[in-house]
């Protein structure tokens, strides 16, 4: 074995996605050593995806807007199980996190006199969305990465984090290996950022690319102690390409129906008028992706399985200029959509549950252990709005990066635990023993599990299938044979296990129907469940699927300024008893 790599450091940041690299600078800001590392290359985390834009009330186009109306409306779409007090805290520091980018060299889309440009995306009542093009999570990504590299910041690259390490009660580093030469990596950190994304890849269609969002960030925290929140509510995007099926999952940005885009039915019904008349394709991402996977459910959709979105009857400049990369997207599979309608269906694209974090600060349970970015839960609820989420990264990254940087200035790292970090060898050397191509199935199937059963509309009975299933593949993995080995798909495998258990776990017990959470069997909203559903780790003896124990929170209330801009009948339908 090669001799492990030591790093010794104030805070490490596991991600160099847009909140991993947000925490970093926050960190320089304060003159603390910062370590980052990231699973892919750092210019190819999934930030880059992003497409449609980023959030801030800057009011450039409605100046109405401010940020009680852009919270309002988070609040309000998110169903009303979203946390307040974050998202006040997000949509009030979104503006600066613009002037940020700014300041950092973000090309913004601009009107003819300068001002950055806004669009709508679906369900905002003004037009709050900055963008670039449709590759705007690129740009931040370029524009973090520039910041960081300017102040010589440490980035590890194609590392893969396995195990937090803790002493004494608290986190204070990390253990992962390098993935091309395989060398084992041990950080010892003051204090650790997890911001190591969601984990949707637990869906066989997802808009994630391969071996990514398998839920590591929220695994990490789980084993370590933290608690997760909402993880039974996955945002499913309503539209993700179907055809070819390499493609299947690839996201079709709400951009384009932001920028006019119409969804028709078999017949050439625009169907949305049936489900939200008053905002058609701009009502909420629940909705549309409901309405689709109904209508295709319904018999009404097309030959692969999906309904059609046009966009032929905008000028091609404005196609060409404002969604390019869907263009060149489906160009590349030779459909040309100045001409011919694309064909979609829902995508299971985002985590809106998570880590559990105390909103200001942004620290786990865990004494030492913080955590940002989509890996977390609270500011989404039921529905996450498009854009929030990049907005969210780069304000609670800085937040996580400020507050773990003073923990770790107060508190110096206790010395490594030899014993368990020997423990945790033998155990990663274990699964890289075990055959690899068994690992990979293995996922295969949970991910077709996932679609089946816990899907767009899940019920108890096919919960309880999933549930049953989850176990045998957990049983599997643990009795594989030897042979050439994965270890990373094995690791994959565990985390995806844990995250889908949590998953379907949080789905049985909210016996009811909000947002992206659709129970065939209850499918009303009950006002007793607008409250979060909190995990905590409870290892068994055996420590396998019973090491879960779920319990229910309060959630705050809104600021008066906030509460005032929402309508007494949506709180009412919501379950907020109104005084
Ligand atoms: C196609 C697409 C389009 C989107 N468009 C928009 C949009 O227009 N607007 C918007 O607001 N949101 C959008 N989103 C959502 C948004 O892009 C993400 O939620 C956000 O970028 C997440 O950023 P993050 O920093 O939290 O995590 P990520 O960018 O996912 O970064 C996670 C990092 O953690 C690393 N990592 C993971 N596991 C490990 C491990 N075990 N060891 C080491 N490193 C690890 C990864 O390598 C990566 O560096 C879109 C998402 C998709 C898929």
């Amino acid at each position: 074995m090669q001799t492990p790599q030591l790093y010794t450091t104030d805070v490490l940041v596991i991600g160099t996605g847009g909140a991993g690299l947000r925490a970093a600078i926050a960190l320089a800001e304060r003159n603390q050593r910062v370590l980052l590392v990231g699973k892919r290359p750092k210019m190819d985390a999934h930030t880059v995806l992003a497409a449609g834009g980023i959030n801030a009330a800057l009011g450039s186009l409605d100046q109405q807007d401010t940020w009680q109306y852009h919270a309002a409306d988070t609040l309000k779409e998110g169903r009303f199980l979203g946390d307040a007090q974050a998202i006040e805290l997000l949509c009030q520091q979104a503006p600066q996190a613009i002037s940020e980018l700014e300041r950092w060299g973000m090309p913004f889309a601009r009107e003819a006199d300068g001002r950055i440009s806004q669009r709508y995306f679906g369900a905002h009542r003004f037009r709050r969305t900055c963008f670039v093009g449709d590759y705007t999570g690129q740009e931040i990504i370029k524009a973090l990465l520039r910041e960081v590299e300017r102040r010589q910041l440490p980035i590890l690259e194609r590392v893969y984090i396995s195990d937090l390490l803790s002493s004494r009660g608290r986190v204070n580093g990390a253990l992962g290996w390098q993935l091309d030469s395989g060398q084992e990596v041990l950080i010892h950190a003051a204090a650790v950022i997890v911001a190591a994304g969601g984990h949707i890849h637990i869906y066989k269609r997802s808009s994630s690319r391969r071996r990514e969002n398998t839920g590591d960030g929220m695994a990490l925290a789980f084993k370590a102690g933290a608690a997760l929140a909402d993880m039974e509510l996955v945002q499913f995007h309503p539209s993700g390409m179907v055809w070819p099926l390499e493609c299947e999952g690839t996201l079709v940005t709400e951009a384009v129906r932001g920028e006019g885009g119409r969804l028709l039915n078999r017949d050439g019904e625009r169907f949305m008028q049936r489900y939200d008349a008053e905002r058609m394709e701009l009502s909420t991402r629940d909705r549309v992706a409901l309405a689709n996977y109904t209508e295709i459910s319904a018999g009404r959709g097309t030959e692969h399985g999906g309904v059609w979105l046009d966009v032929t009857h905008l000028p091609r400049t404005q196609i060409e200029s404002r969604i390019p990369r869907i263009l060149a997207q489906f160009q590349a599979v030779g459909v040309d959509i100045t001409r011919e309608p694309m064909e979609i269906a829902p995508t299971a694209h985002y985590s809106m549950g998570g880590v559990r974090v105390e909103p200001a600060s942004h620290a786990t349970s865990v004494p030492g252990l913080y955590a940002a970015g989509e890996v977390t839960a609270g500011v989404h609820g039921a529905n996450r709005l498009g854009g929030n989420s990049l907005a969210e990264i780069l304000v609670f990254g800085r937040i996580a990066g400020e507050h773990a940087g003073a923990y770790a200035a107060a508190n110096q790292a206790p010395p490594l635990d030899q014993a368990l970090i020997a423990q945790l060898r033998a155990t990663n050397a274990d699964w890289a023993s075990r055959d690899g191509s068994i690992q990979r199935s293995l996922i295969a199937q949970l991910q077709q599990t996932m679609w089946e059963s816990v899907g767009v509309v899940r019920d108890a009975a096919t919960l309880e299938a999933a549930l049953n299933r989850l176990t045998s593949l957990r049983q599997q993995a643990a009795t594989s044979p030897a042979g050439p080995g994965d270890l990373a798909a094995a690791l994959d495998l565990q985390s995806m296990l844990l995250t889908a258990e949590a998953t379907v776990r949080g789905a049985l017990l909210r016996t009811e129907s909000r947002g992206a959470h659709q129970r065939r069997d209850y499918p009303a909203t009950d006002p007793a469940w607008q409250r979060t559903i909190v995990i905590k780790p409870h290892r068994s003896a055996a420590g396998t699927l019973s090491a879960m124990s779920l319990t229910t929170a309060r959630l705050p209330e809104p600021s008066p300024a906030v509460r005032a801009l929402i309508d007494d009948s949506e709180l009412e339908l919501a379950g907020r008893l109104v005084e």
